[in-house]
Order: C-alpha cells, then sequence, then structure tokens
C-alpha cells in the first residue's frame, strides 16, 4: 500500500489515540511509509479550538519521536504539518518550516476569511450562502496557496464540496485555474478518502479533478486524514482504483522534502 502522510494527533483536541495505535494500524494496513501532519499553530494566539498552540510544538515532537521508537525497523515515520493557509499566512509558514526538519508540508484551506467553512457548526450558514460565490472564492484561494509554492503537497484539493453545496453543472470552470496553478508550482495533491465518510460521500477531489491532474503531470499521495487509529489506511484499495482510472502510474514518497516515488499496484 502508499504511504498515508495525512494523519493527526490529539493535540489538536479532535483527534484520538496514542503513537503506538496509530503506527501499529499503519503497520497492519501494510503501508509503505506513515506520516504525521497535525493542524499547524497558527498566530496571532488564541486563533481556534482544533490545533496544537505554538507553546506544543516541543510536545508534537515528542509524539512523533515515540511513534518512530514503536516504528524503529518496521515502517518509516515521517514528520509533516497539515498548515492553513489564510491570507498573508507566507511570513508564518515560512517560519514553521525552519522549525523542524520536515520531511514535507502539507497546505489546507480550511478559511475564506474568518470562516472555517469546513466546520460542522456553520451548516446554517452554508443554508445562507451563495454557492457558486464561496465556490469561486475557495478556489481562488486554492490557486494562491499553490502560488505560494511554499507546501510539498496540497490537501483535500475541492473540500468545499463537504456538506454537499455542489454548483450546477460543469465544475471545470473551478477545476482548470487551480489545476494551471497547481502544474506549474510543482506541488503534489492528495486523494484523501476522508470525504467518502462526509455528506458529500465523494473522495477529495472528484474523479473529474483527478483526471485533470494526472493529464496536467501533477503529482499524487493518497491520504487517510485519520483522526484516530482505525481511519489509517482507510480505503486505500478503493482510492488506488480511483487514482489508476484517472491515469495515475505512481504515488510520491517525501523525505527530508525531497521527492521520491513508487509505483501504484
Ligand atoms: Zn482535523
Ligand atoms: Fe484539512
Ligand atoms: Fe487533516
Ligand atoms: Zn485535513
Amino acid at each position: 500500500m502508499p504511504a498515508d502522510y495525512h494523519t493527526h494527533t490529539p493535540l489538536c483536541r479532535h483527534a484520538e489515540g496514542e503513537p503506538e495505535g496509530f503506527i501499529d494500524a499503519a503497520i497492519a494496513a501494510g503501508l509503505s511509509e506513515y506520516g504525521i501532519s497535525d493542524h499547524a499553530p497558527h498566530v496571532p494566539e488564541p486563533f481556534d479550538d482544533w490545533r496544537m498552540t505554538v507553546a506544543e510544538l516541543p510536545s508534537y515532537f515528542q509524539w512523533i519521536e515515540r511513534a518512530r521508537a514503536h516504528a524503529a525497523g518496521r515502517i518509516p515515520v515521517r514528520a509533516g504539518l497539515e498548515c492553513d493557509w489564510l491570507e498573508g499566512a507566507e511570513s508564518w509558514i515560512v517560519d514553521l518550516a525552519g522549525r523542524h526538519s520536515w520531511d514535507y508540508l502539507i497546505g489546507s484551506v480550511h478559511y475564506l476569511g474568518d470562516w472555517d467553512f469546513d466546520h460542522p457548526k456553520w451548516l446554517g450558514r452554508w443554508a445562507e450562502s451563495d454557492v457558486d460565490a464561496v465556490w469561486t472564492r475557495y478556489w481562488k484561494a486554492y490557486a494562491s496557496m499553490a502560488d505560494s509554492g511554499l507546501f510539498d503537497i496540497l490537501a483535500h484539493p475541492d473540500l468545499v464540496k463537504k456538506f454537499a453545496h455542489i454548483p450546477p453543472g460543469d465544475l471545470d470552470r473551478f477545476y482548470e485555474p487551480a489545476i494551471d496553478a497547481i502544474a506549474a508550482s510543482g506541488s503534489a495533491i492528495e486523494l484523501n478518502t476522508a470525504g467518502w465518510y462526509k455528506t458529500c460521500a465523494e473522495a477529495y477531489p472528484s474523479p473529474r479533478f483527478l483526471e485533470l491532474a494526472c493529464s496536467a503531470g501533477i503529482g499524487l499521495v493518497i491520504s487517510s486524514d485519520a483522526h484516530a487509529p482505525t481511519e489509517v489506511g482507510r480505503d486505500f484499495s478503493r482510492a488506488i482504483g480511483l487514482a489508476k482510472a484517472a491515469g495515475y502510474r505512481e504515488t510520491l514518497l517525501f523525505d527530508q522534502r525531497q521527492r521520491n516515488s513508487e509505483p501504484l499496484r
């Protein structure tokens, strides 16, 4: 099985489990590598209630070390972060990038302005929103995240569909500018299996987006976005089928921010 690089720890306050449990699950799933990428701190603090604080970074490094100790000789453990892309975040991401010998950084758009639109507390706000306008704003933010060139992997490309608010008709008008920006940046994307368990009932991104991404030469990883050991490597066989149908023949590996590839089996 491919590596699973998008996984969380209880430091983000909405995940559960011990490092040993996550590693045992990764080994049981037959993953080639396991990566930890918890929600990065963001400044100014207090920022929100679903991430570690800057003061907790040392605890995060200890968590990774515990995972590595348990995994030793059995599976490589990579160190990453899931960073939030917001207006003006560049200098903070650069700061974070220098705080550890990361294997990769993941960039995510969870915020449009001050709205963390993928949080279930906002279902009411979604109901009152112009879906087309939200999508336009989301994809613009996603393209600017790619343009920043700060991330090795760009997370859950069409997360904006999470609660199944999707504009009617052909979605290529949203996808194409984002695909162009991602291809130009050289960043990879992930096929994130968590979407199968949300209202949208579809992995992120859609099969069409994946097909466009493959044609544009954009690299791919497969991710579970596990917030508990039972979710590690979840639905990877199904995701491999989807990636192959879109034209992919390999997924990427990251070590000290250098990339390699492994064939999709
Ligand atoms: Zn989370
Ligand atoms: Fe995310
Ligand atoms: Fe995540
Ligand atoms: Zn995520």
